[in-house]
């Protein structure tokens, strides 16, 4: 696909940039979407949005580990693309003035070496504890099944670190967004299907204070309509076009 050499000056002279990244940004590095029709949507009959719920934490956890366990399998084998790396090196040249805004719980960004990031919906590779302490526990990629199950501090049992249907965004990260969204001026929003709120109203605050959007996606969104540009086509592609 062509790129104008305006927008390209634009990505380049841009000064406070936040970037927007959903299931898409992934889609390269062989993660499933969701709503992209990718063969994860659905677990046992049940759809995502039934056995990644809040529920289902309380009516059958085994039931809710065996899928994220599931989950982090296919991504075993996943490594960062050429979309997560120009995200790291774009943050590397504007440094505090980037932000890195994810809905992504896959984790590659940081893998990328993104280092200003929010993870609105947390990390498949990390549990807390049922009883809501602040112990966070790590997992690596390739301990499947998981462990340890039980907090040393509660005697509770863990739950993947993970934004669920039916559950609030962490306090204060959304906030945070919002905050640098306000003032930044380039906004990039890529391979999300903008259909999650709140992190899609990040877009509309951007633009009602006058920054220049863009969206990448090989489709239209419901939120396609708010950018200045669209670009068609493949993060992994395009990005590094636009960063060249
Ligand atoms: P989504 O699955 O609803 O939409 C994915 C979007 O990416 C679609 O609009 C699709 O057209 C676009 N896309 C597909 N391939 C692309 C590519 N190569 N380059 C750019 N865009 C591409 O994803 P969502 O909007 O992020 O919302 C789904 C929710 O599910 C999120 O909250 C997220 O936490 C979760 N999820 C996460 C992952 C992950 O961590 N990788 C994967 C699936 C779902
Ligand atoms: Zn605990």
């Amino acid at each position: 696909m062509q790129i104008s050499a305006e927008l390209i000056k634009k990505v380049a002279e841009a000064k406070k940039v936040c970037v927007l990244t959903g299931a898409g940004v992934s889609a390269e590095s062989g993660v499933p979407t969701f709503r992209g029709g990718g063969n994860s949507a659905v677990w046992k009959g049940m759809p995502f949005d039934q056995i990644s719920s809040a529920r289902m934490v309380k009516e059958n956890l085994p039931e809710v580990w065996e899928w994220f366990d599931y989950r982090r399998g296919v991504l075993k084998d996943c490594k960062p693309n050429e979309a997560h790396r120009a995200l790291m090196f774009w943050e590397s040249r504007l440094r505090e003035n980037f932000l890195l805004v994810t809905q992504n719980i896959d984790g590659l960004h940081t893998q990328a070496g993104s280092r200003n990031i929010i993870e609105l919906h947390g990390n498949i590779q990390r549990s807390k504890c049922t009883k809501g302490c602040r112990l966070k526990y790590e997992m690596l990629p390739t301990e499947i099944p998981h462990s340890p199950d039980i907090c040393d501090l509660c005697d509770a049992p863990l739950r993947p670190d993970v934004v669920l249907f039916g559950e609030m965004l962490p306090e204060g990260y959304f906030e945070y967004a919002v905050e640098f969204a306000n003032d930044c001026d380039l906004f990039m929003s890529i391979g999300t299907s903008a259909v999650v709120y709140p992190a899609a109203s990040l877009a509309e605050i951007a633009k009602k204070k006058g920054a220049f959007c863009i969206e990448i996606n090989p489709e239209e969104t419901p939120a396609s309509y708010l950018y200045n540009e669209s670009l068609r086509g493949k993060a992994g592609e395009i990005l590094p076009k636009i960063l060249q």
